[in-house]
């Protein structure tokens, strides 16, 4: 079965998230725990999280298809002393706040190393390399201290595939494998995969030939089996542009046949699949639609 749903807000309260998710026919959400623009947040009260596992209820989505997304100021790989810790303490505060709301993944970027050189220029090949490497090893170690930090929780540190825009790391499902290679325990972490940065990465999905051989290497490389939820989303930008930009269903460069692949495609089955797509105003007509592409 698929569980299809949307990045809702949180304006007001954690505890409207479930409501909105009802809103639009979701199955599935994803939500900030916090403002995701801010360092600091006051702890979750005891109230909302009352609130916001009555509404969950309520909504009869299941924890299991929530997937909260961390701050977006969070870099785990940051070459900067103080800028890693404040990270690494946003991240355990994350896992912690996920956890008293019941829930038991936490969705994030992997990080970005910020080393200056051109990017495109082959002669700092080797260096980016070097960067890059360097810089997965950071946050497998800041990922190892947030496990353990929290290690009487059971939350899944869900690592998602990013587009590689700026010195943004994940962009290789390598990437991914490197990190899942690096974490001590191998129960504590998942991944999640964003069609739009799949495809502006590099990795085609627009034909059912291209999309068995993305999907096939995804198997090899890091495999189906820590796969906790996608992203659904079209892309503005072109096949691997390495540029974040995503689009409405159907209205981007990926088209609406590679959401009827991931909706027949039973490894895609009983994971949150989730909308960031840009206009929210369709997001019940696009959760319907995605439905209609499931064969009979
Ligand atoms: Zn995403
Ligand atoms: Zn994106």
């Amino acid at each position: 079965m698929k569980f299809v749903g949307a990045h809702v807000s949180v304006s007001g309260g954690v505890d409207k998230a479930p409501i909105n998710a009802m809103k639009i026919g979701a199955k599935a959400f994803a939500m900030f725990t916090k403002n995701q623009r801010q360092w600091a947040a006051k702890p979750l009260e005891e109230k909302m999280i009352e609130s916001f596992k009555s509404n969950l209820k309520k909504s009869e989505i299941s924890p299991k298809h929530v997937l909260p997304h961390d701050s977006y100021l969070i870099n785990l790989g940051s070459p900067d002393t103080e800028k890693l810790e404040k990270s690494r303490n946003a991240f355990i505060d994350e896992l912690k706040r996920c956890d008293q709301l019941g829930l038991e993944l936490l969705n994030f970027h992997p990080g970005s190393h910020l080393v200056k050189v051109g990017k495109r220029d082959p002669k700092y090949a080797d260096k980016i390399i070097e960067a890059e490497l360097n810089c997965l090893d950071l946050i497998a170690e800041s990922m190892n201290i947030a496990i353990e930090a929290t290690k009487n929780l059971k939350v899944k540190l869900v690592i998602e595939n990013t587009a590689g825009q700026g010195t943004n790391l994940g962009y290789k499902f390598e990437h991914l494998a490197h990190l899942i290679d690096k974490i001590e325990d191998k129960s504590r972490v998942g991944v999640c995969l964003d069609t739009c940065h799949t495809f502006t990465a590099g990795y085609d999905l627009r034909t059912k030939e291209t999309y068995n051989k993305t999907m096939s290497e995804f198997e090899k490389i890091v495999g189906f089996k820590y796969l906790c939820g996608m992203h659904l989303n079209d892309s503005k930008p072109k096949l691997g542009s390495r540029v974040d930009r995503h689009h409405s269903l159907g209205q981007g460069e990926l088209g609406w046949d590679t959401f009827k692949f991931i909706m027949n495609d039973s490894r895609m089955d009983n994971i949150p699949l989730i909308l960031e797509t840009i206009n929210s105003d369709i997001w019940d007509r696009e959760i319907v639609e995605l439905y209609n592409l499931i064969d009979s």
